[in-house]
């Protein structure tokens, strides 16, 4: 297992995660989001009226399934959670939809993975609160026009770019969530720590934090392995050496980047001088699958600027080639 996977790896406990916020005011940051949501939540439940549909957008592991679910919580109804690749079929859709109470929030992980059958079907449903089925074929053909309860669907996808455009165009909410700051994850594994009842200084938060690559769901993984070295090393208290020893142990750096990070980096710089090269040759090269670089490597690298993306590739920057201690390919310094 990747430590520093964004995406969720079994041992995160995602079903029943105490660590998992229950309303705006335990989640941290995002507060763009956060106050857009809240107008709309208001505004729909003065209205009575069903929330808007919801796109989140943004690398795996920053809240949007968590946001759902305090949507779900704020609104006073019920969640209801799936994903794209496991509604296989209409009817799978159709079952879920027609078992929902008016109000109800139905939020799909992985939204672009539907196929292309159930998108059809989800449009009229999102627009009209309706299922139109057509059954058997030719003369046995019949079609059907179901009245569906009003809901609210939150779709979840990494990127904004990979929804079809008639399936965008039907979410009314279209919010982008942003990587934290080492601030904001500090005061998220502060709140995980006290949650999990074990003591952690200030500044070993502060470290687990700028080492989890602005997401919370790394931070919180983090946070459960260093408290097992904390047990052993220092009396079941996080403090800053115990972190450091912990986290150099599980080889993320003080920036917190992993093996796969510094693969891809010194790849563009030793194999391609620096860049632009295409992601599937860096795919190729690292072993790793390109989504995995798109969807997890990449933007952290670029919010850190250690690597840009240009229409010709990806290229990394000179202080990409500092940090890994690498001479700086001579096309990056003209
Ligand atoms: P996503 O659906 O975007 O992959 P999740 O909603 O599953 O991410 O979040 C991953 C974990 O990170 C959650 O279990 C939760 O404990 C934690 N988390 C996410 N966002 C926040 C936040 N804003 N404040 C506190 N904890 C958070």
């Amino acid at each position: 297992d990747r430590l520093t996977d964004t995406g969720y790896i079994p041992g995160d406990g995602e079903t029943e995660n105490p660590l998992r916020p229950r309303t705006f005011s335990e989640y941290i940051g995002q507060d763009k989001v956060k106050e857009n949501l809240k107008i709309y939540i208001e505004a729909a439940k003065s209205r009575k009226e069903s929330l808007d549909h919801v796109l989140l957008y943004g690398p795996p592991g920053l809240g949007k399934t968590t946001l759902a679910g305090i949507v779900a919580n704020e609104l006073g109804v019920d969640l209801r959670i799936t994903s794209g690749p496991a509604v296989e079929k209409p009817g799978d859709l159709a079952a879920l939809l027609t078992n929902l109470s008016p109000g109800d929030v139905l939020f799909i992980d992985e939204v672009h993975r539907l196929p292309r059958t159930v998108e059809e079907i989800l449009y009229p449903a999102m627009e009209d609160f309706a299922l139109d089925i057509i059954t058997g074929k030719g003369q046995m053909a019949a079609s059907y026009h179901l009245p569906l309860p009003k809901f609210t669907l939150v779709g979840a996808t990494t990127r904004a770019g990979q929804l079809s455009a008639p399936l965008r165009d039907r979410f009314g909410v279209v919010l982008r969530l942003e990587l934290y700051n080492p601030r904001e994850l500090g005061l998220i594994v502060q709140r995980s720590a006290k949650i999990l009842n074990c003591e952690i200084d200030a500044d070993a938060a502060l470290e687990l934090a700028s080492r989890s690559r602005g997401t919370p769901r790394i931070v919180n993984r983090l946070l459960k392995r260093v408290r097992d070295f904390a047990e052993v090393m220092s009396g079941g208290v996080i403090t800053l050496n115990t972190a450091q020893v912990a986290l150099d142990r599980m080889e993320i750096d003080e920036l917190g980047l992993d093996q796969s990070d510094r693969n891809m980096l010194t790849a563009i710089i030793k194999n391609y001088g620096g860049g632009p090269v295409g992601l599937e040759t860096l795919a190729a090269a690292t072993g790793e699958e390109a989504v995995t670089l798109l969807d997890v490597n990449e933007p952290y690298l670029m919010q850190i600027g250690f690597l840009t993306r240009t229409p010709r590739g990806r290229c990394v920057t000179p202080a990409a080639c500092a940090h890994l201690g690498l001479p700086v390919p001579s096309r990056l310094r003209d």
